[in-house]
């Protein structure tokens, strides 16, 4: 599979992750890669996020969906906190 984004541009290059937003293929330098913490209730009821963090990874457009949508500035995933 090749990057959707770089062959966009007229360079191919191989893809070495999928988007998991859109399905694109993205090669290292358009994916993002962003921690997704999963949950587990505790006792009473209590939502506790869960170490380590697994993995989402998006290409540019998706992360600056979801970086919109989660009411952040557009900005490297690497940056984002835990909730
Ligand atoms: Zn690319
Ligand atoms: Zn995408």
């Amino acid at each position: 599979m090749r990057c959707f984004d770089c062959a966009a541009l007229g360079h191919p290059a191989d893809a070495v992750a999928v988007c998991a937003g859109c399905g694109a293929g993205v090669c290292h330098d358009h994916a993002h890669v962003a921690p997704r913490w999963l949950t587990r209730t505790a006792v009473i009821n209590r939502i506790v996020a869960v170490e380590p963090p697994a993995r989402v990874i998006r290409c540019g457009l998706c992360q600056q969906a979801a970086d919109a949508a989660a009411g952040q500035q557009p900005s490297t995933a690497q940056r984002r906190r835990r909730p």
